[in-house]
């Protein structure tokens, strides 16, 4: 099968430092050499390569970017109207303060919203608002927030405390080292680890941040006690909402524990792809940001406000949530059948809407990469993590439980017989942090 993806990333590499602009996105972290790597077309949950073959998207759907599937009809509709009646005008874009409406009348504890485009930013722009309303500088974190300065400090001591937040390895070169010791990670449902950081850091600590759900769901009282701390200690809490918003269920995953933050951050799923994310906040915490200086041009442009209005209109209207998280459980059944035929040992985790496979065998990581090279070859993108989308239908799941029979049966033989390395055809998946080009 001809793939001229393959040659064009190999240029990319040459001509874009890193290749990309996102690690997720990197072909290494799929099927190094193999991969298809770039797109001409994406609609629904289907994906045509440079040379028209047709894939199904059980990787990422656009990084978890795409809950309703590739090019929305009625998200488009809404877009394309925009972009004709102007994207861009010296005057705002009402259709700004209507998404900060709406986001407020989802979230009834908040007050006041903005805007800005990417996850990471709204994180930054969310602790530089917080730093200034708690007139406090350190922050206790959780989880993965993003590229920025304040988040990749925090590997400027041993050069480990990334690890068992995003990935090992990382290193902080470029980051001045005066932040040093000023950003302190915390395990999730670790309620200890958070205490520590209280009582070493004390009144210095002004923010708390974390993700209030990812991959397991909170301990009893762990959320209570978060937010117990952040009150007691006079801390602003945010909840990063970038990937757990409006996934399994419409809002903040928050809302289903009762749990109210002082600030929360979405992103990914509100545009349907379009960019755009949003911080919304208490009113007192959320009005220091007109004693800062945050402000940026493209962050007032249109297609970003629509492209969200319509999304979160039809979330609403078609009970998306729910199907989210019943294609996830089908999958979920699915790998569970065909792991329990085949006496294959696998693990999965995470929320159903965002699942996430991996093998309990010897090699662990080169089954992974025969499982995607395989589902390749039959027509099937295919990572360790499926984020779900409307787009797909018990049919289409189905179908890609039939594709992965044959193969869990393979790869169960292969790793009690050591022979993976005769039948992977190329490198194995990158999995933390190495030098990327
Ligand atoms: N925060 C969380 C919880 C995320 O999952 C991500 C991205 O995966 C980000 C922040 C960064 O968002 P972005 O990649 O849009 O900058």
């Amino acid at each position: 099968m001809r793939n001229s993806g393959i040659e064009l990333w190999k240029k990319a590499k040459k001509l874009i430092p890193t290749g990309n602009q996102l690690l997720s996105k990197r072909s290494e972290r799929f099927l190094p050499g193999l991969w298809p790597s770039y797109y001409k077309k994406a609609k629904g949950c289907e994906v045509w390569d440079l040379d028209d073959n047709h894939y199904y998207d059980f990787a990422q759907m656009g990084v978890g970017s795409c809950s309703l599937g590739y090019a929305d009809e009625d998200v488009n509709r809404a877009v394309l109207k925009a972009v004709e009646n102007g994207s861009m005008a010296t005057l705002n874009s009402y259709e700004e303060v209507e998404l900060a409406e709406k986001l407020l009348e989802i979230h009834p504890w908040a007050e006041m919203a903005r805007f800005s485009r990417a996850g990471g930013e709204a994180c930054a722009i969310a602790i530089r608002i917080a730093r200034a309303a708690s007139g406090k500088g350190k922050i206790a974190f959780c989880g993965y927030h993003g590229w920025h300065d304040w988040y990749i400090s925090a590997n400027l001591n041993e050069g480990k405390n990334l690890d068992e937040q995003l990935l090992p390895g990382l290193k902080p070169n470029g980051v001045i080292d005066a932040l040093n010791g000023s950003t302190h990670p915390f395990r999730y449902n670790e309620i200890d680890d958070l205490k520590k950081i209280v009582s070493e850091v004390g009144n210095e600590l002004g923010v708390i941040v974390m993700e209030p759900v990812r991959s397991n769901p909170p301990k009893d009282g762990f959320l209570e006690e978060v937010r117990e701390i952040a009150s007691s200690i006079g801390a602003v809490l945010i909840f990063d909402e970038v990937t757990s918003g409006f996934r399994m269920n419409y809002g903040g995953i928050h809302l289903k524990y009762g749990i109210n933050p002082d600030m929360a951050i979405f992103g990914k799923a509100l545009g349907n792809g379009f960019p755009i994310s949003a911080i919304i906040g208490k009113r007192e915490i959320m009005q220091a940001a007109e004693s800062s200086f945050i402000s940026s041009t493209f962050w007032t442009e249109r297609v970003g406000f629509v492209a969200a209005l319509a999304t979160l209109e039809k979330m609403k209207e078609k009970d998306v949530q729910a199907s989210l998280s019943s294609f996830g459980e089908r999958i979920n059944d699915g790998w569970n059948r065909l792991a329990a035929k085949h006496d294959l040992q696998i693990n999965i985790s995470g929320l159903p809407p965002l699942t996430h496979i991996s093998f309990g065998l010897k090699s662990p990581v080169k089954a992974q990469t025969y499982y995607t090279q395989e589902m390749l070859k039959k027509g099937y993108l295919l990572g360790a993590s499926v984020y779900s989308t409307f787009a797909y239908s018990n049919e289409i799941i189905d179908g890609f439980i039939d594709a992965s029979d044959d193969i869990f049966g393979l790869i169960k033989k292969m790793d009690d017989e050591d022979r993976f390395d005769e039948n992977l055809e190329g490198d194995v998946i990158e999995t933390g942090f190495k030098r990327m080009n």
